[in-house]
């Protein structure tokens, strides 16, 4: 057997395969060990997967760009930094995948950020290939004047590597609609072509009503799936949310007026609690004072909540979690507080919130977990009904948006659970990677060896 091959004799063959030729890159490997766990034996067993060595390939980007980002600040020095593009699979069709910027974006980030959005983005049953990208660069603290040269500079490189028909990005932690407008503003300008290379564009300037919204509302729809399918309801239901940004405010906001009682929302510095459960209108409250002060604690006093200075969400009773923050934010610890203080399902809004370890000890104490790959798919979902109304010049309705993402998160749903069988327990991680592995597997076997 050629020694690609051997990658495939067990997990940790597969994953110190990849160590070696990524290596340091933690992120990646932790993502490429979840995933390879759960579909090793399609992988191995269906003889053109294995014969064109098909889980090998997609665990090694199709393109990895890197460029130097140079823009100069209001006082006028010049500040360098890195930007990344990573074109991970287009087996199914343009590569799609936010943009993040974030001084912790790496390579290693971005690797595991386009491995899952491969898988994720099949998923969903959308012709989308998966990427990623973004820059080791904040907007906190910065004037409008400076994002809007970062985010011109950023796109100068970029521009030449996406297209319509090539890679669209869309945003990610850092990157929301301001930043947006200014990267497709500089893209048009330089392609001089109104083509929809750039999703999550504002509504009435070729954006899709409810884009902003999508993964929350998404998140939330998912999990309404798992508690009818378990015969039970939101209503009534805890739930605590990390995270104060785009994923969080719309999954609070959603499950409130679904009748959930949301208790927490959080950022960097802490947590924010209100016992008696945030409204609708609290949530929006909180967003509008937290976009316009930065300090999470003043936005919640109108609203009666308190904050805890480096609290987290996971300490407060809860019947269901919904991390909305960032990678790894859910840790053994974390977990073990989940279990004690009730918690039954973990919603993973954001990108892998929940460590392997803390994965494990959440499955044994009897929690559902719904991965990230399924249940934050309502966002690029609604990025590809954008690109379709870009395509096509329909102008679609956010009645029409929500009930076509309904039916996604539906789908994805229906096709986590029908693969998700672990012992006569359904595990949603697991049908999940074996739904989304099996579509993009097929198209790139297809293909040949190439
Ligand atoms: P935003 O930048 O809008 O918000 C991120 C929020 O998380 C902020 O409140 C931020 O705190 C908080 N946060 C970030 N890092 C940390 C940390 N290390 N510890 C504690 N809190 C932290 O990002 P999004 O809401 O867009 O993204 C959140 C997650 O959802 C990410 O994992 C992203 O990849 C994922 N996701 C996003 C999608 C989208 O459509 N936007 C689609 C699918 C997944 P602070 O306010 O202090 O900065």
């Amino acid at each position: 057997m050629p020694v690609l091959d051997d990658a495939l004799d067990s997990v940790e063959a597969f994953v110190t395969w990849v160590k070696l030729r990524h290596p340091g890159e933690i992120e990646f490997h932790q993502a490429v060990r979840s995933v390879v766990g759960n579909v090793i034996d399609i992988a191995r067993d269906v003889p053109e997967f294995r014969k064109t060595a098909v889980l090998q390939r997609l665990a090694e980007p199709d393109r990895s760009i890197r460029f130097r980002v140079t823009w100069v600040d209001d006082e006028g020095e010049i500040h360098i930094n890195r930007g990344y593009r990573v074109q991970h699979s287009n087996a199914l069709g343009p590569y799609k995948g936010g943009l993040r910027f974030d001084p912790t974006v790496n390579p290693s980030i971005l690797n595991f950020l386009s491995f899952e959005q491969v898988f994720k983005n099949s998923l969903t049953g959308l012709n989308l290939g998966g990427g990623k990208g973004g820059a080791d660069f904040t907007t906190k603290g910065r004037s409008d004047n400076e994002v809007m040269r970062f985010c011109y500079a950023f796109m100068t490189e970029l521009h030449r590597h996406i297209g319509p028909r090539t890679d669209v990005p869309a945003g990610d932690i850092g990157v929301g609609s301001r930043e947006i407008g200014y990267l497709w503003g500089q893209y048009k300008r330089l392609e001089n072509q109104f083509s929809g290379a750039i999703t999550g564009k504002a509504v009435g300037a070729g954006g899709s009503e409810l884009r902003e919204e999508a993964t929350g509302y998404g998140a939330v729809y998912f999990l309404g799936e798992m508690l009818a399918d378990a015969g039970d309801e939101l209503d009534g239901k805890r739930v605590t949310v990390s995270g104060a940004g785009n994923v969080a405010i719309h999954a609070a906001e959603k499950a409130a007026e679904l009748g959930a009682i949301v208790v927490t929302l959080s950022n960097r510095k802490g947590c924010l609690i209100k016992e008696d459960g945030f409204s609708v209108q609290d949530v929006r409250a909180v967003e509008g004072a937290y976009t316009r002060c930065h300090d999470l604690g003043e936005a919640g006093e109108p609203v009666g909540a308190r904050f805890v200075e480096g609290g987290k969400p996971w300490t407060v009773a809860c019947d269901i979690a919904i991390p909305s923050a960032t990678q790894n934010e859910i840790d053994i610890e974390d977990a073990r507080a989940l279990v004690d203080n009730g918690c039954k399902i973990v919603v993973e809004g954001a990108n892998m919130p929940v460590t392997h370890d803390a994965a494990e000890l959440l499955w044994e104490s009897g929690v559902t977990i719904a991965p990230g790959k399924a249940a934050n798919a309502g966002g690029v979902a609604v990025s590809g009904f954008e690109m379709l109304q870009n395509q096509s010049g329909d102008i679609w309705t956010a009645e029409h948006a929500d009930d076509a993402l309904r039916k996604i998160m539906k789908g994805i749903f229906q096709r986590s659970k029908a693969e998700g069988d672990s012992g006569g327990r359904i595990d949603l991680c697991r049908g999940a990677d074996r739904a989304g592995f099996r579509r993009v597997a097929r198209a790139t076997a297809w293909m040949g060896a190439m």
